[in-house]
């Protein structure tokens, strides 16, 4: 949300209620003067100071949990531009109407709040030491996960800072805090028990004082008839330029003698073994990885440690199925396509059947550990369905990314049979049809990581040919894979497409024009494809154009007919599969176009 409203220019970032005072002061104090500041007590939460009568009055905008705003005891607006709106035309509470915007002075940006400039490099270390991620899976992690990643930072941030003591008792602080300098506004922080409430210790005048700062039910928290925060580093940049009930205001945090500081004045992470999978202590207090059998049906929210800051859903990066298992060296010495028969153990449940035959659930054992595995079991041994079952094997071994199922290798016994990734909460389309309840947000989400997985096909000059939802398949309500590489082609660079020899069984309502009509495939004829799958997934699952024949349409396209915006759809994503359905290919947006912009829209709507 932040980015929607940075190009506004009353809008001043994240600056302090005096501050406010001080550019309405500037711009005359006519009534009915407003600006918007970002809100330093709440997440995502906006204010809105403005005056009257030479007087300066403030509204906290809070952002509810279902992601619309409201200024307490008022109505629920789907952004804050929109409370404006209503305010220049209904006073509904507020001092007078909202006349005329206080906008930025010259050279005035928009000010970024003290935890933007550390959120980067403290998300990049997290997801470094929690799932021991490096190149291109810490950076599609970091991508794919940005919103959750920076809520579970914001949350957990104050164990990095250097005034925060961890668990410490009333005595131990006392004795910490008196050492050296006695200076007035000398503080730290410590933890009292294992329900969230937390104590600051303060020098004034020589001697301490402890503030309990308590947590309430909705996970807020606050001292003694003061203010509420989202997270303990709001609540001490916030004391720290105003005194707020305090005897003084914060000056120089007491550093916790336990931790050595870095050089963006925070608390290194403690070091951790280079043994895979690990996590930090840090991590602990959220779902490890150790926690979590990403093959069990996954309930929606999980509880994560005591700490009502920490409760979240599992992300990709907890599966065990983020990171190929031959990213640890020691599996990777064994890493052929053909693997030891005596190593996988077929289990009885049938996970689905395609054109090949059934695809069975399995145990593989590797060198180190047992993982659960998909195996596509071939059921005929007819040579040319034997070659074609191998075309896919080798073309998916050579596909290492989080976004795409992957192929462990090829076992031989009685039948040929295929050794992948398990996604266990099976296909897209399917999942979304029994899940009606699955919220937009989360649909964004996982139509992002399919654009992320296109992307990477794209990049290595691979087309897939039969991208739709029932080929998406899915290891978590919240992680999507791309499978089915039994049409995938390699791609010459210099053409830029594949041609196929003769038409053959395909699935028409997903294929672009000049596939139909002249057999070229390319990355653009996928993009075509993805736009269908976006239209599945955001109408849970329905089959597109429903009661047509493949001809009409055909017919329909070409006469420039599209599907329809599926039922509460966002316009955003309905506008995106449109330039997906775009008639010449060179004219459509590629992958990179199109998962930039899904990621846009996504960071965009699951910002609290
Ligand atoms: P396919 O022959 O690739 O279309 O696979 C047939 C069906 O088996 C799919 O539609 C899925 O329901 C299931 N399936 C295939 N691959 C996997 C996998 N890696 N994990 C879980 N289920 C799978």
């Amino acid at each position: 949300m932040a980015e929607r409203v940075n190009h506004l220019p009353y809008f001043y970032g994240s600056i302090t209620r005096d501050e406010a005072e001080d550019f309405l002061k500037q711009a005359g104090m006519t009534d009915g003067l407003y600006l918007l500041r970002q809100s330093r007590n709440h997440l995502g939460g906006f204010a809105l100071s403005m005056s009257f009568d030479r007087k300066c009055y403030h509204y906290t905008i809070e952002k509810e949990l279902s992601g619309s705003y409201v200024i307490t005891g008022g109505k629920s607006h789907k952004s804050p531009v929109d409370i404006i709106e209503y305010h220049t035309e209904e006073g509904d509470g507020l001092i007078c109407l909202l006349k005329k915007p206080c906008n930025r002075p010259k050279g005035i940006e928009p000010k970024i709040g003290p935890f933007e400039d550390l959120k980067d490099h403290l998300i990049r270390e997290y997801v470094q030491q929690t799932w021991n991620l490096q190149g291109d899976a810490l950076e599609q992690a970091i991508i794919s996960q940005k919103p959750q990643l920076e809520k579970l930072i914001a949350t957990t941030a104050h164990e990095r800072m250097p005034w925060f003591h961890g668990k410490k008792s009333r005595d131990d602080a006392e004795r910490c805090i008196l050492r050296g300098p006695r200076l007035n506004g000398k503080f730290l922080i410590r933890e009292r028990d294992d329900k969230g409430s937390y104590a600051l210790c303060l020098i004034h005048g020589g001697k301490t004082y402890h503030y309990r700062i308590d947590r309430d039910k909705t996970g807020k928290l606050s001292m003694p008839a003061g203010k509420k925060f989202d997270t303990l580093w709001q609540m001490v940049d916030h004391y720290y330029y105003k005194s707020d009930g305090l005897l003084q205001v914060l000056t120089e945090p007491c550093p916790n003698p336990d931790h050595p500081v870095d050089s963006f004045g925070l608390t290194p992470a403690p070091p951790v073994p280079s043994n895979h999978p690990q996590k930090s202590p840090m991590a602990d207090r959220c779902v490890s990885a150790a926690n979590l059998n990403p093959y069990m049906p996954r309930p929606n929210r999980l509880v994560g440690g005591a700490d009502a800051g920490t409760r979240r859903d599992a992300m990709p990066m907890d599966t065990n199925v983020y990171e190929s298992p031959y990213a640890d060296p020691d599996e990777l010495q064994e890493k052929t396509l053909y693997l030891k028969n005596d190593c996988l153990i077929l289990e009885e449940k049938e996970l689905g059947s395609g054109n090949f035959g059934t695809v069975k659930k399995g145990i593989y054992k590797m060198r180190k550990k047992n993982i659960s595995v998909a195996v596509k079991v071939l059921k005929s041994n007819d040579p040319a369905v034997k070659d074609e079952l191998m075309k896919e094997a080798n073309f998916m071994h050579q596909l290492d990314n989080p976004y795409i199922v992957r192929m462990i290798g090829i076992c031989e016994l009685e039948c040929l049979m295929l050794v992948m990734e398990l996604a266990e909460q099976g296909q897209l389309n399917k999942f979304l049809q029994a899940h009606k309840d699955v919220s937009m947000t989360n649909i964004v989400e996982l139509v992002h990581q399919v654009s992320m997985g296109m992307k990477y096909l794209e990049e290595k000059n691979y087309v897939h040919r039969d991208l739709a939802a029932r080929n998406v398949l899915l290891v978590t309500q919240h992680y999507a894979k791309i499978s089915d590489f039994g049409l995938s082609k390699a791609i010459n660079s210099e053409e830029n497409y594949y041609k196929a020899k003769s038409t053959g069984k395909w699935p028409i309502k997903w294929y672009a024009p000049e596939s139909i009509n002249f057999f070229k495939f390319s990355s653009k004829s996928d993009v075509w494809s993805f736009g269908v799958m976006m239209w599945e997934a955001f109408s849970y699952g329905m089959k597109p154009y429903k009661g047509m024949k493949g001809q009409e349409v055909v017919q329909m396209v070409e006469s420039g007919g599209r599907l329809d915006a599926p039922t509460r759809c966002p316009d955003e994503m309905y506008e995106l599969m449109r330039e997906c359905w775009t008639y010449k290919a060179n004219e459509r947006p590629g992958f990179v176009t199109v998962e930039h912009r899904l990621r846009e829209y996504y960071y965009n709507v699951s910002k609290e």
